[in-house]
Formats: structure tokens, C-alpha cells, sequence
């Protein structure tokens, strides 16, 4: 298909609402199905979740909100407690300190409330776009575009975008994504790119996006 024909995200979206249906939700939006919907519990949940899986990131942020929900419940614990309760996840002594950390400066330069500022967001050690973008449009309902390697890998190979690296890809989704699609192209593509667009054999046969996708770069596929 040549690549100057345009991208129909319109019908994209649509699609990929019913085609993951059937899969479980990604992480931070399970989270915030359950309750767990503040910018504080966001974040944190999403500083847990770096380079960890969804089916391990779920539970060990549950099982720390239930102990701290809120910035003064977090640093009533001391950093080795968070740590022994998320030990589960991927770097999980340095993540105990960063979420104290994080507590700390709220409690004492924000008075116990962290606003819904991107900067103040970026200021925190560990806290990169990715979980800023979404701790924001998930606990603020801000429009910010969260690029993962399932939104980088997805969105090139339909040909919408043509980039390099996901901070490639957030800029130029920023120039052409519908505004309205901004938080849920997220959370669409993370299951869509898991189970369904994957890294290795993407299952484009039986994909609903078959006939919009320029299958960019796919050599073999299902
Ligand atoms: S057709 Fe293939 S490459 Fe395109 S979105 Fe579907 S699974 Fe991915």
C-alpha cells in the first residue's frame, strides 16, 4: 500500500476498542478501574511498573496502597518497608527510595497535594515522560501522550508515523493524533501490541486493522 494514502485513525480506534475486548486491561488503567485513580497513586503505581511486568506491577502497587494510599501515609513508612512491600518488582530497592523521595518533596513543597504540573512531575528522580504523560491524563484527565514500546512499535507499522525512537513518536503523534485520542491510544495499543500487534509474529491475519495497516517493517506475521 503506498504510504501517502491517509491513515484512517478515526476507524483505527474503533477497531482497536472491540479488538481488545477480550484482553486485560494495562496496568495503570486496571489501576484506576479499581479506585486507584489519583495522580499520586498513578505515579507511583507507574514507577513500580518500569521494566516490570503488568501481572507482577498490578499486584505489588496494591499491596503498597494497602498499607499507603496518599503522600503521608508513604512516608510514615521508612524506605526499606516500601521496598520489602514492591520487592517484587524490577529494581525495587532504588524505586522504595525514589517513591519516598517523591512522598517527602509533596509533603514538603506542596503541602501534601501534588498538583497536576507536568514540570513538578519531571523534577522527580526516575519519573521520565512515559509515566508523567500517564499518571497525568489518567489522575488529572490532562491531554498527554504516553509512548511505550507498544505505541512506538504499533503506530509505525501502520505507517501513521515514520520514527526512530518512542520520543520520535510522541512528537510526531503530538502533531497528528486527535486530540480526544491522547490518553487512550495508550490504552489501546498496550494490550493490542501484547496479544495482538507483538513484537515477533504480530497475528495480522486475523487483525481487524488489516486493511488500514501498511504493515511497515513486518516480514513474517501470523
Ligand atoms: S495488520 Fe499486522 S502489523 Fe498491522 S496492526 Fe494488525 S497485527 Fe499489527
Amino acid at each position: 500500500m503506498p504510504f501517502d494514502i491517509e491513515f484512517d485513525i478515526e476507524q483505527a480506534i474503533q477497531r482497536l476498542r472491540q479488538a481488545v475486548q477480550p484482553y486485560p486491561k494495562a496496568a495503570m488503567f486496571e489501576l484506576a478501574a479499581q479506585g486507584y485513580e489519583s495522580l499520586f497513586e498513578q505515579l507511583i503505581a507507574c514507577i513500580i511498573s518500569i521494566r516490570t511486568y503488568d501481572e507482577v506491577s498490578l499486584p505489588v502497587a496494591k499491596r503498597l496502597f494497602a498499607g499507603a494510599r496518599t503522600p503521608a501515609d508513604m512516608v510514615r513508612l521508612t524506605p526499606a518497608e516500601i521496598d520489602a512491600l514492591i520487592r517484587d518488582c524490577t529494581y525495587h530497592e532504588a524505586k522504595a527510595q525514589q517513591i519516598w523521595d517523591i512522598a517527602n518533596a509533596i509533603i514538603q513543597e506542596y503541602g501534601g497535594e501534588l498538583p497536576c504540573d507536568l514540570k513538578v512531575l519531571l523534577a522527580f528522580k526516575g519519573v521520565g515522560p512515559k509515566c508523567a504523560h500517564l499518571a497525568l491524563g489518567i489522575g488529572c484527565g490532562q491531554p498527554y501522550i504516553s509512548v511505550d514500546v507498544h505505541v512506538h512499535r504499533v503506530t509505525n507499522r501502520w505507517g501513521y508515523v515514520s520514527t526512530r525512537t518512542p520520543e520520535k513518536t510522541l512528537a510526531a503523534l503530538e502533531a497528528k493524533l486527535p486530540q480526544a485520542y491522547w490518553v487512550e491510544i495508550n490504552q489501546l495499543l498496550v494490550p493490542f501490541g501484547k496479544h495482538i500487534c507483538t513484537g515477533n509474529l504480530p497475528k495480522c491475519s486475523s487483525c481487524l486493522l488489516l486493511d488500514l495497516c501498511q504493515q511497515v517493517g513486518v516480514e513474517k506475521h501470523r
